[in-house]
């Protein structure tokens, strides 16, 4: 695969929630799932999704890793810690700063919630795509409308479902795709593994043909394509529809909206897909912002084939690991056996040893190229909000621009 088409193939997103909305379980039913290939057989036991991750954690790799590696239909996902608490607000625009697109978990029963306004607002300020996923659907109370309803009053977002549930609280039993107009219900035998794909039942069908005219009139104002099929009543293809859902997420125009329930391991893999479907690709970010050795403005292009520059976001350490540096590499390759330059300390560090995380092992790796994720061990110099770039190089990455103060949160 040409080094360009691979970048295609990367997401770099956080996942964000107010507290409880169920970012933790929605996060480890993703890893779950994307992981699931190395431990098929093991999943008619009952309890195999806690079991998964409690072996995950004895061998100290937990989802609160500062970014976690997971593959999904020949896509790599990396998972980018998001704190979700507002103390941590200059945490969180840092992640915000490294991640491409986010999913906002909302509660089905809270809704928009303090915390998820906060955070945002923030992903507002850095203009970042976002999917949204309508989570506890199960719970008694659950109110997709309201939940819609409270994203346009709220957040001022223009919220598109490409699902709809069907049931609700005790009820729920799965979506129905609009895209593709099927029912997808998610087997209990198998912890949800199987996505049982069925007709739409018949007391849905109304709902359907309501929800997907929504989903092709408000596509048709930004596509023009679309527009014109739907004038002239004539079909809108699957692609299409998703071409231009992809295209007015990534303007910022839309924000698809998802449910499910990921305790119950209901719509998670559906989630996935539309990850890959419609937020962006690091191909989608070709310039980076940063000073040079002046404290002038100056603009890298992104891709594999330019100098090197890369983003220190968060430093970790934990019992079997000393000090790894995570970094988003935005230009270049970065290897093993390099010596780069840190503008800020001023200091030329070697890189000895480069890894990354998954959800279920870690594996070291040669080489770190320009739109991924992953982590370097022992650094000497380096921290978090630190560039790197080639010796002789010289960028400064990160101008941290704070929006202003938040009001109001609880
Ligand atoms: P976080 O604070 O956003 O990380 O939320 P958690 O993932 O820890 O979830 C908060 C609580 O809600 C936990 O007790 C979860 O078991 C529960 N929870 C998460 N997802 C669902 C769901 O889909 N349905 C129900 N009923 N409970 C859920």
């Amino acid at each position: 695969m040409s080094a360009q088409k691979e970048l295609l193939t990367v997401r770099n997103i956080g996942i964000m929630a107010h507290i409880d909305a169920g970012k933790t379980t929605t996060t480890e039913r993703i890893l779950y799932y994307t992981g699931r290939s190395y431990k098929m057989g093991e999943v008619h036991d009952g309890n195999a999704v806690m079991d998964w991750m409690e072996q995950e954690q004895e061998r100290g790799i937990t989802i609160t890793a500062a970014a976690t590696t997971c593959l999904w239909k020949d896509h790599k996902i990396n998972i980018i810690d998001t704190p979700g608490h507002v103390d941590f607000t200059v945490e969180v625009e840092r992640s915000l700063r490294v991640l491409d697109g986010v999913i906002a978990v909302f509660c089905a029963v809270g809704g928009v919630e303090p915390q998820s306004e906060t955070v945002w607002r923030q992903a507002d300020h850095y203009a970042i795509p976002r999917l949204a996923f309508v989570n506890k659907m199960d719970r008694v109370g659950a109110n997709h409308k309201r939940c819609l309803r409270m994203m346009t009053d709220r957040l001022g977002a223009t919220p598109l479902p490409v699902q709809i549930p069907v049931g609700k609280e005790a009820g729920f039993a799965g979506v129905i795709d609009l895209v593709e107009g099927k029912m997808l219900t998610f087997s209990e035998q198998t912890l949800g593994q199987e996505v049982v794909e069925q007709a739409i039942p018949e007391d849905y069908e109304e709902a359907f043909t309501a929800a997907r005219m929504n989903l092709l009139e408000k596509l048709a104002d930004f596509d023009e394509g679309i527009m014109e099929k739907y004038l002239d009543e004539k079909p809108v293809s699957v692609d299409e529809i998703h071409r231009a859902l992809r295209k007015a997420t990534l303007e910022l125009k839309v924000v698809p909206v998802l449910c499910g329930s990921a305790f119950k391991n209901k719509g998670i893999q559906p989630l996935l897909d539309a990850v890959v479907r419609y937020l962006p690709s690091p191909a989608d970010i070709p310039t980076i912002d940063g000073v040079d050795r002046n404290g002038e403005p100056v603009q890298r292009a992104t891709g594999v084939q330019e100098k090197f520059c890369g983003l220190i976001f968060k430093l970790m350490s934990d019992l079997f690991v000393e000090n790894l540096a995570f970094i988003r590499v935005y230009a270049g390759v970065l290897k093993v056996g390099d010596k780069v330059f840190n503008p800020i300390k001023k200091k030329q560090e070697k890189i000895s040893k480069l890894m990354k995380l998954h959800a279920n092992k870690r594996e070291e790796v040669k080489e770190i190229r320009a739109g991924d994720i992953g982590a370097i061990v022992g650094l000497k110099f380096s921290t978090t909000g630190d560039t790197l770039c080639g010796n002789g190089d010289y960028v400064v990455l990160e101008r941290m621009e704070f929006p202003e103060p938040v009001i109001g949160v609880a």
